[in-house]
């Protein structure tokens, strides 16, 4: 009997349902609340899971900038040690002379 219908009590707010599914468990009211805590919920997991990425993305851009700021300043001061100029030391460094 795939046509039945049932008397069926929302079960939110108790509000009586005649003629509906069987399965019916809400009223439209409560459906429609539900539909937006849950995609309220959604929002705020995802809100959180964003940010955490965009902060992680933030740390690992700053890891870099500061490591090569002190991989120049490094340079830097090994061809100030011996007298030349930072581009020589690059390329004494990188075994261009
Ligand atoms: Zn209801």
């Amino acid at each position: 009997m795939s046509n039945a219908i049932y008397t069926r009590t929302c079960q939110m707010c108790g509000t009586v349902m005649q003629g509906v599914n069987s399965r019916k468990l809400y009223c439209v009211d409560c459906l429609e609340k539900r539909k937006k805590e849950s995609n309220r919920r959604w929002n705020e997991e995802h809100q959180q899971e964003k940010k955490a990425r965009q902060r992680q993305d933030r740390m690992a851009r700053s890891r870099n900038t500061q490591d090569s700021d002190r991989n120049i300043a490094a340079v830097v001061r090994a061809a100030a040690a011996v007298g030349w100029s930072y581009g020589r030391q690059v390329a004494r460094l990188e075994g261009r002379c």
